[in-house]
C-alpha cells in the first residue's frame, strides 16, 4: 500500500521535481533487502528490460482472474469494463464492493475477496515473477489462479495498480534518469555521487542491482560495478553538424572517418561460444541473427569480447547493401532460417568495449580500433568499417559522398585525441555524423496512369476522394497499380475531375488493367499524371512488381502526391514497373526509427 500511494501522488504531479521527492521518501522507507523489488515495481517491471521477462497475460486471461477472486461471473466483470473504460478501475470497484458486503453474504458468496493478510513486497513480487515464469501447458490457468490470490488479499487500488503493471499500463513516466536522481537522495553522499551512480547505470543498466548495491554497499560497492557479460552497455551516440568544416574544427583538425552503414546497430557479447546479441535499444536480440552470432563466434580471436558494429542487409551474390527496411524481416519468432536465407546480413565492426577481462572504455579510440583491428579476422561477411584518415574539409566531402555511393547513409567522424573515450550512454561531439538529409522523398518523380477512382466524403463527396494510379508492364502490355493518390490536387482541380474522366469511364476494370483493389469506377488508361513520393515500400495490395521483390507483395509509393497531368505522354509512356523496380533497389536514404 505505500506503493501504491507513492503510484497515486506521482500520477497527481507534473514536476519532476516533486516526483523524485515522492520517490525519496518512498525508498527511505523501504527495508534494504527489498530495494530491488520495489526499484522493479516503480516501472511496472520485474527485471531490467534486456531479459524480456513477460507476463503473458492479455485482458481475456486477466478479467477470468478478478472474476474469480471477487467470485462473480466474466460477464458482470466485462460490464463493469465496459461502463469504466479499463480494466484496473474495473477490479477497484468491483473488490471495493465485495469488501462492503456484510460478512455473512462474503461467506455465502464462497470463493468472494475477504481481505486477510495485507500484501507486502515479497509476495507481490513473487507472485508476479511465478505468473511471468508460468509457460507451456496448464500455464494460463496457473497464471489465473496467482493473480486472482493477491487480487483477494488485495485492498480496491492496490487490485487497480495490479492489474495495470499486469497488462503493462502503469504508465507513470518515471525516467530511469529519476529514479537515479531518487536514489543519489536517497542514499548516496551527497552531490558526487550522482556521476558514479550514473556511471554504474550506464555500463550495467540494471536500476533494481545498482539500488541493492547502494543500499547494501554505499557508494563504494557502486564504485566497483564492472562491465559483465551478457550486461549490456548503454551505447556511446553521435552528435550532428552539418559542414565539414565545422566537423573538424570541432575535432581538432583531424578525424577518423568511417561509413555510417544503414542497418541496425548491434553489441556483441561473446563469452567463449556463447553469443548474445543487444540492440541499440538493449532488447536482447540474439534469436533473430543466428548467422551473425556465428560471425562472431567464428571470427573474433578473442576467448571473451564485447564488440560494436552495424549489421546490414546484403546481397550475398553482388556483396551489395541493402535497404535498411530489409532488415525488419529478420524480426520475427518463426521461420527464422528463412528469413536468414532471404535477408542475409553483413557485420560491420566499429568499436570494441572489453576484451578477456580488461574494460576499454577509458583507452582513447585509436588504441580501440587497433584492438579491434588485431582480433577480428576479417572476410567479406565480417569486417570493420571502412575508414579514412582526414585531415581536411576537401578530404572529409570526398570521402562522404564516397560513402554515399557505395549505399551508406553518410560517415562518422571520431576524434582521436588522448582524450577520446568510450562515452556510454551520451550523445557528445567525440562522434560526429555528417549525412544526407532526409527529405523522405524521391529522387525521382513518377509518370503513372489514371485507372480507376474512389468517391470523396465529406467535404468532397460529388467528386473523387483519390485516383488508382498504374505504371506500365511492357512486358504483359498492362497496367499494374502502385498508389492510390487523394492530395496534391488545388479545389478547382478535384472539382474538375469527374468531368475530365467522363469519357473514359467504363463499367468494369479495364482488361488491361491489374489490380487487386476494387475502384468505384473504372477508367480506360489514358489519362497520365505525374506523381510525387516519400517511398517505394513493398505491399500487399499494389500489383507493381507483385511477388518480383517478394513473394507475395509487391510495390507501392508512400505518401504520393499529384504534381501536374502530363497529356504529352501516352500511357504506354508511363513509368514501368522495371523503373520502380530500380528505384526501389536504388533507395537506401530512408531510415524508419
Ligand atoms: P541515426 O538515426 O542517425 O542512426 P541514432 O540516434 O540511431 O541516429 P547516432 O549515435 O546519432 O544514432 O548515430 C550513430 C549511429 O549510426 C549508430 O547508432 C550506429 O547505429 C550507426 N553507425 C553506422 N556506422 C557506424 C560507424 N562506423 N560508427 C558509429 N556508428 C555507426
Amino acid at each position: 500500500i505505500e506503493i501504491v500511494n507513492t503510484y497515486e501522488k506521482i500520477e497527481r504531479t507534473t514536476s519532476r521535481i516533486e516526483m523524485t521527492a515522492y520517490l525519496v521518501a518512498l525508498l527511505k522507507k523501504v527495508p534494504k533487502d527489498v530495494i530491488d523489488k520495489v526499484i522493479y515495481l516503480t516501472q511496472g517491471k520485474l527485471r531490467p528490460d534486456y531479459e524480456g521477462v513477460e507476463y503473458g497475460m492479455g485482458e481475456k486471461l486477466v478479467m477470468r482472474a478478478i472474476a474469480k477472486a471477487v467470485g462473480t461471473g466474466i460477464r458482470t466483470v466485462e460490464d463493469y469494463v465496459k461502463k469504466l473504460g479499463d480494466i484496473g478501475s474495473a477490479a477497484e470497484i468491483l473488490i471495493r464492493k465485495v469488501r462492503s458486503k456484510p460478512v455473512g453474504l462474503v461467506a455465502f458468496l464462497g470463493e468472494a475477496a475477504i481481505e486477510e493478510k495485507p500484501l507486502t513486497v515479497n509476495r507481490v513480487y513473487n507472485t508476479l515473477l511465478r505468473i511471468a515464469k508460468a509457460t507451456g501447458e496448464g500455464s494460463q490457468e496457473t497464471k489465473v489462479k496467482l493473480l486472482a490470490s493477491l487480487l483477494r488479499d488485495a485492498k480496491p487500488k492496490e487490485a487497480k495498480y495490479l492489474i495495470r503493471t499486469i497488462l503493462g499500463r502503469l504508465r507513470l513516466g518515471i525516467a530511469d534518469m529519476t529514479i537515479l536522481d531518487a536514489l543519489a537522495k536517497a542514499y548516496g553522499a551527497g552531490p558526487g555521487s550522482r556521476p558514479i551512480i550514473e556511471r554504474a547505470y550506464n555500463i550495467h543498466p540494471d536500476l533494481g542491482y545498482i539500488a541493492k548495491v547502494l543500499a547494501k554497499e554505499g557508494l563504494d560497492g557502486v564504485k566497483k560495478i564492472k562491465i559483465t557479460l551478457g550486461i549490456p552497455i548503454m551505447p556511446m551516440l553521435a552528435e550532428r553538424l552539418s559542414s565539414p568544416e565545422e566537423i573538424l574544427h570541432k575535432l581538432g583538425g583531424q578525424c577518423i572517418a568511417e561509413y555510417k552503414y544503414d542497418g541496425m546497430r548491434i553489441q556483441a557479447h561473446k563469452d567463449g561460444d556463447k553469443i548474445i546479441l543487444f540492440s541499440r535499444r538493449l532488447e536482447n536480440v540474439t534469436s533473430f541473427f543466428p548467422d551473425a552470432c556465428e560471425l562472431i563466434r567464428e571470427h573474433i580471436k578473442a576467448e571473451k569480447a564485447i564488440v560494436e558494429g552495424e549489421c546490414v542487409a546484403v546481397n550475398i551474390e553482388t556483396g551489395e547493401l541493402r535497404p535498411f527496411q530489409e532488415l525488419m524481416h529478420r524480426r520475427r519468432k518463426y521461420d527464422i532460417h528463412k528469413a536468414m536465407e532471404e535477408y542475409p546480413v553483413s557485420l560491420f565492426l566499429f568499436d570494441v568495449l572489453y576484451i578477456d577481462g580488461k574494460e576499454l572504455l577509458d583507452t582513447p579510440y585509436p588504441k580501440r580500433r587497433e584492438i579491434l583491428e588485431s582480433i577480428v579476422d576479417e572476410t567479406d561477411r565480417i569486417r570493420l568499417a571502412h575508414w579514412r584518415l582526414i585531415k581536411s574539409p576537401k578530404e572529409l566531402e570526398e570521402f562522404f559522398e564516397q560513402a554515399i555511393a557505395d549505399g551508406c547513409e553518410g560517415i562518422v567522424c571520431k576524434s582521436i585525441l588522448p582524450t577520446a573515450i568510450y562515452q556510454s550512454g551520451v550523445r557528445g561531439f567525440l562522434w560526429i555524423k555528417y549525412k544526407r538529409d532526409y527529405r523522405l522523398e524521391l529522387a525521382d518523380t513518377l509518370d503513372l496512369v489514371a485507372v480507376g477512382a474512389f468517391w470523396g466524403k465529406g467535404k468532397r463527396g460529388g467528386t473523387y476522394g483519390a485516383l488508382l494510379m498504374a505504371a506500365y508492364d511492357p512486358e504483359t502490355d498492362t497496367f499494374k497499380t502502385v498508389c492510390k493518390v487523394g492530395s496534391g490536387f488545388t479545389d478547382e482541380e478535384l472539382a474538375k475531375l469527374p468531368e475530365m474522366f467522363k469519357p473514359y469511364i467504363i463499367k468494369h476494370k479495364h482488361p488491361r488493367v491489374d489490380s487487386k483493389m476494387e475502384a468505384d469506377i473504372w477508367f480506360v488508361p489514358a489519362i497520365v499524371m505525374e506523381i510525387a513520393g516519400a517511398e517505394i515500400t513493398l505491399s500487399p495490395l499494389h500489383t507493381c512488381a507483385w511477388n518480383k521483390i517478394k513473394e507475395g507483395a509487391g510495390l507501392a509509393i508512400r505518401f504520393p502526391r499529384f504534381i501536374r497531368f502530363r497529356p504529352d505522354k501516352k500511357p504506354e509512356q508511363a513509368t514501368t514497373v522495371q523503373e520502380i523496380i530500380e528505384m526501389y533497389k536504388r533507395q537506401r536514404k530512408v531510415k524508419v526509427r
